[in-house]
């Protein structure tokens, strides 16, 4: 770990999800404090490792996004003053900038009926900004000055830690966020503390080279965190970081947002449909009459997941298109093709 490394980390912050979470029915709870306290030692822990290790950290809240604390803003005035001889300031900067930003925005929550979905790619979103801003802040500098400025951002990764379950109409802009990260280089690991497996962060983990695990033990979360996470991916080859034995491929329809196992793709611009459309909703192609026939007719029985849909002669398609590929250039080692999902592909008339 000896060279410098950027962290951002994207944490999840339902209440609803965090009071399931805490809750002592569980085998193992964790409340939001504990789970604070911990993520707080490892964030400590990450500014440790390195003197010119950089962090922010990105809070998911209910239909919003917020920064809850960048290592690139100035340290705030009341920090600026003696230090207390038993703290070393920057941990006391970051836990009490953090928690204050936490305890505010928490406090500002409103008592709603029904939850709004939590701001996730929002706060992703911001992560890849400000990953983005900073490494092009680091190579201007360099080329104005003449002279090599610090390195900053040479590994830059993303940390999620998420609670909530998938919403599934986020599939469109988490599947664009994982292009951008493919593109900055960027890789996202994601700790899954709690609820139904995440499909999308899943593939976010696998597309971008980084880490998905799912806690058995959520009471236990500094420890994989600190075996895990804190090493920068550039070690991890010499460690034994855990891995996904399986990635959950399947893709969003565009129409419902439901996930879908068998999918039909417009063969123009690459959309999902659960079902043959007679005009592309994206691209506005019109498909013929009989494939949408032939397609129906070929559509299998509801819930029979096992027996794949029989494929159209492949001459009468202009190409044949697994499901998993959303509308995107960039759209590089997508497609898991298995003989339990198949794509079809409507031709344009
Ligand atoms: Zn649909
Ligand atoms: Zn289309």
């Amino acid at each position: 770990m000896d060279k410098p490394s950027h962290l951002s980390v994207v944490v999840d912050l339902s209440p609803s999800q965090w009071h399931l979470c805490g809750q002592s029915s569980n085998s193992h709870p964790l409340p939001l404090s504990a789970f604070l306290s911990q993520l707080l030692a490892f964030l400590n822990a990450h500014i440790a490792c390195n003197d010119e290790n950089t962090l922010s950290v990105y809070g998911a809240l209910p239909g919003k996004s917020i920064l809850l604390y960048s290592s690139a803003t100035a340290v705030p005035e009341e920090f600026t003053g003696p230090a207390d001889p038993n703290t070393y300031r920057p941990f006391e900067v970051l836990d009490s900038t953090m928690m204050n930003s936490i305890s505010d925005r928490v406090e500002a929550l409103t008592d709603l009926e029904q939850e709004p979905p939590i701001g996730l790619v929002g706060a992703l979103t911001k992560s890849l900004c400000y990953i983005n801003r900073m490494s092009n802040a680091s190579s201007t500098s360099t080329a104005a000055g003449g002279v090599q400025g610090p390195v900053v951002l040479p590994d830059p990764r993303i940390l999620v830690v998420s609670v909530s379950p998938d919403e599934s109409s986020s599939y469109i802009p988490i599947m664009n966020s994982i292009f951008s990260a493919q593109k900055l280089k960027v890789t996202i690991d994601v700790c899954k503390l709690y609820g139904p497996e995440s499909v999308f962060l899943q593939q976010a983990a696998h597309l971008t080279g980084g880490s998905y695990i799912y806690l058995e033990r959520p009471d236990a979360l500094l420890q994989y965190l600190t075996m895990a996470f804190l090493p920068p991916p550039a070690v991890r080859q010499l460690l034994s970081v855990p891995t996904q034995d399986k990635v959950d491929f399947r893709a969003a329809c565009f129409c419902h947002k439901n996930i879908v196992d068998i999918g039909f793709v417009c063969s123009v611009c690459l959309s999902i449909f659960c079902q043959p459309v007679p005009v592309c909703s994206t691209c506005r192609t019109k498909f013929p009459i009989k494939t949408l026939q032939r397609l129906n007719a070929s559509k299998p029985a509801a819930p029979a997941p096992r027996t794949p849909a029989p494929t159209p002669p492949a001459t009468s398609l202009p190409r044949s298109q697994s499901i998993g590929t959303p509308r995107s250039s960039m759209g590089n080692g997508l497609v898991a093709p298995s003989p339990s999902r198949n794509g079809t592909s409507l031709p344009p008339r």
